[in-house]
């Protein structure tokens, strides 16, 4: 009985000991309420031996509060139709500390365009792609019937560069890129950067407007691995270096007007 009483005792001191630690773990969800692609073959650190599942980090207060100041301040403009996100970290690199899904951008005239499927990304990240398609794709497109809609090939996606095991991490792992499939026009043509019946000047203005508003862009020509879509992210470099590589065709060379031709 008394070695009974012992146990009893051990057990609840143990217990009360451990309590605070099952708290704080209470604060890290079981299920990472970012896209559950957890690949294996994720960046991971050289000192891991063999490839692991990435565990959630705690994010750091201030970082968790400077985030959703700068998403509610994004949100605050009414340039795009979002849902929240939770913020989520791996020990991987993966994730953000302030992110949002958005499923539209808002017209300067208020009818919305809508991202198909919607885009998880970062805030700044979300702004940058609003402004891109307020104020360059929107005009491009107006001689075409208008933008309509927006095929998004990829945001959120833990992974290394272009899906190569060992390569390094993947702005698409930050939540700080985009990929764009497809741009759909009222009238129902769609327009892309291996579409036939894209016109050569859209192609030079999308280029054009997304060199513009991000540091990095990646199209045809740019490394093999962007040939039937195009990459924007907000990757920050030293100097401010930017990267803006995507080959368009060169367009039919005019023929020359009889008018000008000169006769001896
Ligand atoms: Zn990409």
């Amino acid at each position: 009985m008394k070695r009974l009483a012992v146990t009893v005792a051990f057990l609840a001191i143990f217990w009360a000991f451990c309590a605070p630690v099952r708290a704080e773990n209470l604060d890290l969800p079981d299920e990472a309420p970012m896209p559950a692609e957890r690949p294996l073959d994720a960046p991971r650190r050289e000192s891991d031996p063999q490839p692991r599942a990435p565990k959630l980090v705690a994010i750091p207060q201030e970082d968790a509060d400077a985030a959703a100041k700068l998403c509610a301040a994004v949100l605050a403009k009414d340039k795009l139709v979002a849902a929240p996100a939770e913020a989520a970290m791996w020990d991987n690199g993966c994730g953000a500390a302030g992110q949002i899904k958005i499923s539209a951008i808002k017209r300067k005239d208020g009818k919305d365009i809508t991202l198909r499927p919607a885009a998880l990304i970062r805030c700044e990240t979300a702004e940058a792609v609003a402004d891109w398609i307020r104020d360059e794709v929107v005009p491009a497109t107006e001689t075409y019937s208008g933008l309509s809609r927006v095929e998004v090939a990829a945001s959120y996606h833990c992974r290394p560069r272009n899906n190569i095991r060992g390569a390094r991490m993947s702005e698409h792992g930050r939540a700080n890129a985009i990929d764009i499939r497809a741009i759909v026009m009222n009238d129902g043509r769609r327009f892309g950067v291996d579409l036939q019946e894209t016109p050569l000047q859209l192609l030079y203005d999308l280029r054009r407007g997304a060199c513009a508003h991000f540091t990095t862009v990646l199209g045809p020509g740019s490394d093999g691995y962007h040939e039937n879509h195009f990459h924007l992210d907000l990757a920050q470099r030293r100097n401010g270096y930017r990267i803006c590589q995507w080959n368009v065709p060169a367009p039919p060379v005019p023929a020359p007007n009889p008018l000008r031709v000169r006769y001896p």
